[in-house]
C-alpha cells in the first residue's frame, strides 16, 4: 500500500470541500486558533512515516488525551477498573450529565467527560506525582519528548469549566470520586490541555496498532488483550454521539478532541492523525472526519 500517494490524493480532495464546521468557542483559547490549519500524519508498523500540511505544528489535543490516561489507569488497575465505569457507548454529547443520575454516578464509558473525570480520580489515588507520572508514561510511548501540558489552555478551560465542575461534584455525591473534586478537576483540565503535533501523535499511538507494544523498543505497554479492548472502546465510544457514524463511514478505531484533532488506528497496520480545528455539530473535526472517510475508501483498508 502506497500510503503517501493515498494521503496526497485525499488531502488535495478534502482541502477543496466547503468547510461547514465551527471552532470550539466554549474554551476561549480554542477560539483563537487559525481555523484553516489542516495537517495529517501516518506512522505504520512497517516504519512508513509521512505527513502533509500542518502536520508538525502543535495543537490542543483535548480529549484525545483521555486514551492516554485510560491506558495508564488500565495498566495499573487491570480489570478492577471496570467497577468504576462502563464500556457502553453513551449516545449523548461528551459533556452530558443526563445519564449519571440514573446510572448512580457510574459513567457509561471512559471517553465521555464523566468517565475521564473518574479515570483522573483513579490516577490521583494511584500515582505519587500524577501530572509528572502521566507525562513520562506518554513520553515513554515513543522516543520524542515533545508532548506537554499548556498552562494557557488549562487556565482558559478552568475559567469556564462550570459543567465539568458540576459533573465531578455530582459523581462525588454518588461516592464514585475518592479525592477532593478541586484536585480531580485540576488534573482533568491539565490532561485536556496536552499539546502535540499530528506527527508525534501518530508515533505515540502506534503501540495500539502493534498489540500494545512500542514499535521502536518493543516495550509491552499493555497486554495484547488490553490493547484490543482499548481499540474496541475507541471504535465504539471515541466520537461521542457520532461513534456509530465513524464506524459506519470510516471503519477504524479512533478518538477525537474538540481541538479538531483525530487519532485513528488500523490494528496491525498504522496509526494516523488528522488536525483541522473546525468542528461539526457533534464536536468532531469536520474535515478530519471527511479525510478519514475518504482515506479508508481510497486505501480500501479498514477493520471491517
Ligand atoms: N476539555 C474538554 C472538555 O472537558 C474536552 C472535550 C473534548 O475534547 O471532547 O469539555
Amino acid at each position: 500500500m502506497n500510503y503517501k500517494e493515498v494521503i496526497e490524493e485525499v488531502y488535495k480532495k478534502v482541502n477543496t470541500i466547503e468547510e461547514k464546521g465551527e471552532l470550539a468557542t466554549y474554551i476561549p483559547e480554542l477560539a483563537r486558533v487559525d481555523p484553516n490549519k489542516f495537517g495529517v500524519h501516518i506512522s505504520t508498523i512497517s516504519d512508513v512515516n509521512f505527513g502533509l500540511g500542518d502536520f508538525d505544528e502543535k495543537f490542543s489535543i483535548q480529549s484525545i488525551s483521555k486514551v492516554f490516561s485510560l491506558c495508564l489507569a488500565y495498566k495499573i488497575m487491570g480489570e478492577n477498573i471496570w467497577s468504576r465505569l462502563g464500556v457502553e457507548p453513551s449516545g449523548t454529547g461528551f459533556n452530558s450529565l443526563i445519564q449519571l443520575e440514573n446510572d448512580k454516578g457510574i459513567p457509561r464509558n471512559p471517553f465521555v467527560n464523566a468517565g475521564a473525570i473518574v479515570i483522573s480520580d483513579i490516577l490521583l489515588s494511584q500515582l505519587e506525582n500524577p501530572k509528572e507520572d502521566l507525562l513520562s508514561f506518554i513520553r515513554g510511548l515513543s522516543n520524542n519528548q515533545e508532548i506537554n501540558y499548556s498552562a494557557t489552555i488549562s487556565n482558559s478551560e478552568k475559567s469556564v469549566g462550570y459543567r465539568n465542575i458540576a459533573m465531578c461534584n455530582f459523581i462525588k455525591s454518588f461516592g464514585n470520586i475518592e479525592n477532593e473534586p478541586d484536585k480531580v478537576l485540576d488534573f482533568y483540565f491539565d490532561l485536556c490541555s496536552l499539546e502535540s503535533s499530528c506527527e508525534h501523535l501518530s508515533e505515540l499511538f502506534l503501540f495500539l496498532a502493534n498489540n500494545g507494544k512500542t514499535r521502536l523498543d518493543g516495550k509491552q505497554i499493555l497486554t495484547k488483550s488490553q490493547s484490543k479492548r482499548i481499540n474496541a472502546l475507541m471504535q465504539t465510544c471515541g466520537f461521542y454521539d457520532e461513534s456509530g457514524e465513524f464506524a459506519f463511514k470510516v471503519g477504524l478505531a479512533g478518538k477525537s478532541g474538540v481541538g479538531g484533532g483525530i487519532i485513528a488506528i488500523l490494528p496491525n497496520h498504522y496509526a494516523i492523525s488528522v488536525w483541522s480545528p473546525k468542528l461539526n455539530e457533534k464536536g468532531n473535526s469536520y474535515k478530519g472526519m471527511k479525510f478519514l472517510e475518504e482515506f479508508t475508501t481510497v486505501s480500501q483498508q479498514s477493520i471491517f
